[in-house]
């Protein structure tokens, strides 16, 4: 690892909040209810952790229930996890941490499995076989989906609705509209709770504290930190920014997916977008630009098909040869019978605007998709600060490298939520993990208003979005420098900390993003336009330090690692 060198970024170690007027304690707290939060606390809990579940708004909400490709394991005759590991590999343009993908396919068709005992219910053939598809960067068919392309939601139904036969149970408890603050230290740096912020009646209202042995932050992306994203509006980065305030390492945050197919509605539509599935291309659908004319062959061997780096820096070109704002997605020639089957959320969402896909050209452009770095993490979930765990979008397992495979971030959060409570388990039956007492809240605290949320997201996707440059990188970095120097300190509330996350992590990544000089995955440079792994064939990690001042380091990738960056031959795979 490189000497951290220090940046003249300075992020304060709290939000401005309101002294804890309640608290409360578990052996554990799961921060979120996606995925990866309720994979955990469900494994806790079965393992016999009392747990703490706290979630923003309602259960239902977070990236998971939008989820529609699917979630992809090696379960097919014809496939296998050193298959899967090889595609992932690949698409990670080297940055994967073999490690972590190896338990990634191996482990993800038992859970998978278990997930279907637990009441989810994937689509399947005739004969009752589980119906596998196939998607960008995949070489064989190995994505499971649910009710077409719903996915997540039925997901995210089975999770909760396993949640819900364990209600009864005093030793997990619920609270919705709960957004955690920030972490509680004890002297030492051991995370031991967290201040809550819950909108609730009776005792717990208000900003209150939870004690608790261990942490799991389960809180998702970062995708409102742009413009435009597929990512639901929860998605502000809390997790992650929380993690950094509390010295976690944050790494490969300048890896961000744009995902290539995104119904553009205009320039001036922001928050939310709708997307369009990948696996509508797997189906067939193909890319043209505004001429008409197919531009993806000849780009990678799998054309319309090729990873989500691939396809998205291929329409950026084309938009700027074309001098045009989208290229279309051709789906006409599938059919309405078979596009309505197979696409029902989809086909809904088109119409909604005005768009019937068996007969209309989709206006697609790249969008803010998924985070594939964050809070850095070991095999077991563990992040760099004693007590914290994170899981799940907002932790960075080493999964994902510079690019995440598509389908593969549903599996990560399963995976590593229960390679998590195993984790903590262990360690509570071992003795470990005492409860500490924390230091109060200090006064490094800041806040900016609400009101700046729109400022804070048209810088970051100006100069830190699908395309930046030193230049671009620079002038985001003062733009929100000045926007945290405003920062004047109101009293907070949920809009205004998650607006001072979106900012502190937009700030970090665009320090980052500067730093990486040269294109790789998620991370597209027009000033350094090729893959320089001479140079950069390694992670960059972000850490505040105890005077807040953010240090930036950069650790090679093993040497020896086995590092396949070109796909596997057609022919190999027939
Ligand atoms: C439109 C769309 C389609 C996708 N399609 C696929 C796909 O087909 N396959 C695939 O593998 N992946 C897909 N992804 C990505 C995948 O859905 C996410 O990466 C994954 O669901 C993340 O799960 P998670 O549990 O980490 O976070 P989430 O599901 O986002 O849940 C985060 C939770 O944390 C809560 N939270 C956040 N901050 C706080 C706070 N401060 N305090 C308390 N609670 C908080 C949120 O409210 C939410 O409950 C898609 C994503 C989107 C947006």
């Amino acid at each position: 690892m490189s000497d951290p060198a220090p940046t003249s970024l300075r992020i304060p170690r709290w939000l401005v909040s309101p002294a804890p007027g309640w608290t409360t304690s578990a052996d554990v707290l799961v921060v979120g209810s996606g995925i990866a939060g309720l994979s955990a606390a469900l494994r806790l809990r079965e393992q016999g952790a009392t747990v703490l579940l706290v979630t923003k708004t309602l259960l239902t909400a977070g990236s998971t229930a939008w989820a529609q490709g699917g979630i992809a394991a090696a379960l097919a005759d014809d496939d296998s996890p050193a298959e899967h590991l090889r595609d992932t590999l690949v698409a990670g343009v080297g940055l994967c941490d073999v490690d972590a993908v190896t338990a990634l396919v191996n482990e993800g068709p038992m859970r998978v499995r278990e997930l279907v005992t637990l009441g989810a219910s994937f689509d399947r053939y005739d004969d009752g076989a589980i119906s596998l598809s196939r998607e960008g960067g995949h070489h064989r068919d190995r994505i499971l989906h649910a009710g077409g392309d719903a996915t997540g939601k039925e997901i995210s139904r089975a999770l909760i609705e396993a949640l819900d036969r364990v209600k009864a149970d005093p030793g997990i408890e619920i609270i919705e509209h709960a957004l955690v603050v920030d972490l509680l230290q004890d002297n030492d740096g051991r995370v031991c709770g967290a201040t809550i912020h819950v909108i609730g009646e009776g005792q717990i209202d208000g900003v209150g504290a939870a004690y608790c042995r261990a942490v799991v932050l389960a809180t998702g992306g970062l995708g409102q930190i742009y413009s435009a994203t597929t990512n639901p509006p929860v998605a502000t980065g809390d997790g992650m920014a929380i993690a950094l305030r509390a010295g976690a390492v944050i790494t490969d945050i300048e890896f961000v997916q744009f995902h290539p197919t995104v119904l553009y509605l205009g320039d001036d539509s922001t928050g939310q977008q709708p997307l369009i599935s990948e696996a509508v291309r797997g189906e067939g659908a193909f890319l043209v630009d505004v001429n008409g004319e197919r531009f993806m062959h000849g780009v990678h061997e799998l054309a319309d098909l090729a990873p989500r780096d691939v396809v998205s820096r291929a329409i950026v070109r084309q938009l700027a040869q074309t001098d045009a704002d989208h290229v279309f997605l051709d789906t006409r020639h599938l059919g309405k019978d078979f596009f309505d089957r197979r696409f029902p959320s989809i086909a809904a969402s088109c119409r909604e605007r005005g768009l019937e896909p068996s007969v209309d050209l989709l206006p697609v452009a790249p969008a803010q998709h998924y985070a594939s770095g964050g809070v850095a993490t070991d095999l077991v979930g563990r992040s760099s600060v004693e007590g914290l765990y994170a899981c799940g979008e907002c932790s960075c397992t080493g999964v994902h490298g510079a690019n995440r495979l598509a389908s593969n971030s549903l599996l990560e959060g399963l995976v590593f939520a229960h390679r998590i409570a195993d984790d903590i388990a262990a360690r509570f039956r071992a003795g470990e993990l005492p409860l500490a007492e924390p230091i109060p809240p200090g006064d490094d605290t800041t806040l900016v208003r609400s009101s700046r949320r729109r400022a804070v997201q048209r810088s970051m996707t100006d100069g830190a979005g699908a395309v930046r440059s030193a230049t671009s990188l620079a002038a985001t970095s003062a733009r929100l420098a000045e926007l945290a120097r405003d920062a004047d300190g109101d009293e907070g509330g949920p809009k205004t900390w998650q607006t001072t996350n979106l900012l502190q992590l937009g700030q970090v990544l665009t320090a980052v993003a500067a730093h990486r000089e040269e294109t790789r995955g998620g991370h597209l440079r027009s000033d350094f336009a090729d893959r320089d792994d001479a140079r950069w064939l390694g992670h960059l990690q972000a850490v505040r330090r105890a005077d807040g001042l953010v240090t930036i380091s950069y650790t090679p990738v093993p040497a020896g690692q086995l590092v396949p960056t070109t796909p596997i031959s057609v022919e190999e795979h027939p």
